[in-house]
């Protein structure tokens, strides 16, 4: 194997790439990058555009001089035309719109996902330029900034209230614009359970976020340097920027075309080694679909986070490796203002249409040892099956100097290796009286699920 091309230049395709470099240093590694950001971290964008990072060329997680130094071609404004799996050729445009084909030993499509547009009358024909945006590349990002850099701006809406249209209302907060956020379920944050998403409301209504929900937006019309948007439930507002974050679909169109298999969520299929069933063609992130470990199958889980494992694993394999991607549990994290919501694995409710029969206990514990000034309590949510005891899922939420985030990773490593829930007592976890208890909040939240579920089973 001599050649391995790679289309896209974020997480997955870089990871690919740079895992290939490091086992296999004679290969040569082209990627195909439709936009002129290789490797930005494009999590960091409401960071950005909130001016907690002041430069958005920081974002980068490597330069463009170091993945080059690591070996990577970069073909930056080159899009991905068409794909040959037969004759193992690519074609391509560049920035000129000049045309060429590349042959290839491997291939790993790594092209992402693409935002959802929802059915708004209006939208189709507004843009950026009328100040209707997108927030998922960082041209997208880089639009919102010269929105927001012409001054004219005082009100933004936002529809869709998941945790990047959160982000993105802290980060226009921090501006200083008012903020309306429209969701069309009852509750903000439906990926955790509702009774944390109220407390998710209550923490961005504190900061005179004007929360909507079960409301879904119908229409956007431009009334002079005004957009007026409409919904139901007789919603009506104004604002000079509207963002449109109702999430991602996988971006399949060319591994579909060149007859890929798709799966789960529409993503493109790939088995554990994330090989695709094109020949010689791997694919990885947020274009695929992703084995679940607890589920013991294939979902639609678009993060970051799988999206550099599972290049890394595409990457490696690309190269005559032989490794399968381990799983994912579904943890994700998000920041709102001063407080931290979490969750990983299953809530009751995705864990009952699993088959499983599953009980969910509410816990409220202090981050650590009440008596040493400033403990706060965190909520704890810890969903197991009742019959076995197995851990299933596990949400929390609390200060940001409570470390909501490494207790769910530490409830991750524990679903990773498919433990119950009355193992985690078992687990020796670190303990002084500022940061926590001989008992953690997580460990006392577990004995709490075990009384709850005997008296549920009795
Ligand atoms: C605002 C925001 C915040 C986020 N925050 C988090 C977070 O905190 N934690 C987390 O885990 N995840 C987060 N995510 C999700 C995370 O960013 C994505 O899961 C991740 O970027 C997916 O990486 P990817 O490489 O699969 O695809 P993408 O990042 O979508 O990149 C796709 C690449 O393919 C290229 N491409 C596509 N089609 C072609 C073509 N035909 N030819 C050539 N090139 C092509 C694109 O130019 C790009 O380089 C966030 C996403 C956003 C938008």
């Amino acid at each position: 194997m001599t050649r391995l091309l790679i289309v896209g230049g974020s997480d997955a395709g870089i990871s690919a790439g740079l895992r290939a470099r490091e086992l296999a240093p004679e290969v040569e590694v082209t990627l195909v990058v439709g936009d002129a950001y290789p490797n930005y971290s494009v999590c960091g964008i409401p960071y950005y555009l909130g001016e907690e990072v002041p430069d958005w060329r920081s974002l980068a997680h490597r330069t463009r001089d170091e993945l080059e130094a690591a070996g990577l071609e970069l073909l930056l404004e080159h899009t991905a035309r068409r794909l040959d799996p037969s004759a193992r050729r690519l074609a391509v445009s560049g920035p000129s719109g000049a045309d060429g084909t590349l042959a290839y030993d491997v291939l790993v499509v790594a092209t992402g996902a693409r935002p959802v547009q929802p059915p708004i009358a209006g939208l189709d024909a507004l843009g950026p330029g009328e100040g209707v945006h997108l927030v998922h590349t960082m041209d997208d990002a880089l639009a919102i900034a010269a929105t927001l850099s012409e001054g004219a701006v005082e009100e933004v809406l936002i529809v869709g209230a998941g945790f990047i249209g959160i982000e993105m209302a802290e980060a226009f907060v921090h501006r200083g614009l008012g903020v309306t956020l429209v969701e069309a379920l009852p509750e903000v944050l439906p990926t955790v359970d509702a009774d944390l998403g109220r407390l998710v409301r209550d923490v961005l209504e504190a900061h005179h976020i004007d929360v909507i929900t079960t409301t879904k937006v119908t229409e956007i019309r431009r009334s002079g340097t005004t957009l007026v948007i409409h919904g139901t439930g007789g919603l009506e507002r104004r604002a000079q920027l509207v963002l449109i974050a109702t999430g991602v679909r996988p971006d399949t169109e060319l591994a579909a075309r060149a007859g890929a298999t798709l799966g789960a969520g529409g993503a493109i299929a790939v088995d554990r080694r994330m090989r695709t069933n094109l020949p010689n063609v791997f694919g990885a992130g947020d274009c695929v679909e992703t084995y679940h470990r607890i589920l013991d199958t294939t979902t639609y889980l678009p993060l970051g986070t799988t999206a550099h494992k599972q290049g890394r694993i595409a990457g490696e394999n690309a190269v005559g490796g032989d490794r399968c991607f381990a799983g994912s549990v579904g943890t994700q994290v998000v920041r709102v203002f001063d407080t931290v919501v979490a969750r990983t694995g299953l809530r009751a409710v995705e864990a009952e249409a699993a088959g499983w029969h599953p009980l969910t206990s509410a816990s409220t514990l202090d981050d650590h040892k009440a008596y040493y000034p400033g403990a706060r309590t965190i909520e704890v949510r810890i969903t197991g099956d009742v019959p076995t005891g197995r851990l299933l899922g596990l949400q929390m939420l609390g200060n940001l100097a409570t470390g909501v985030a490494k207790r769910i990773d530490t409830a991750a490593a524990a679903l990773h290796h498919r433990m119950n829930v009355g193992d985690l007592s078992d687990l020796d976890l670190s303990y002084t009286p500022p940061l926590g208890s001989p008992w953690d909040a997580m460990q006392s939240a577990a004995q709490q699920w075990q009384r709850a579920s005997t008296s549920h089973g009795s």
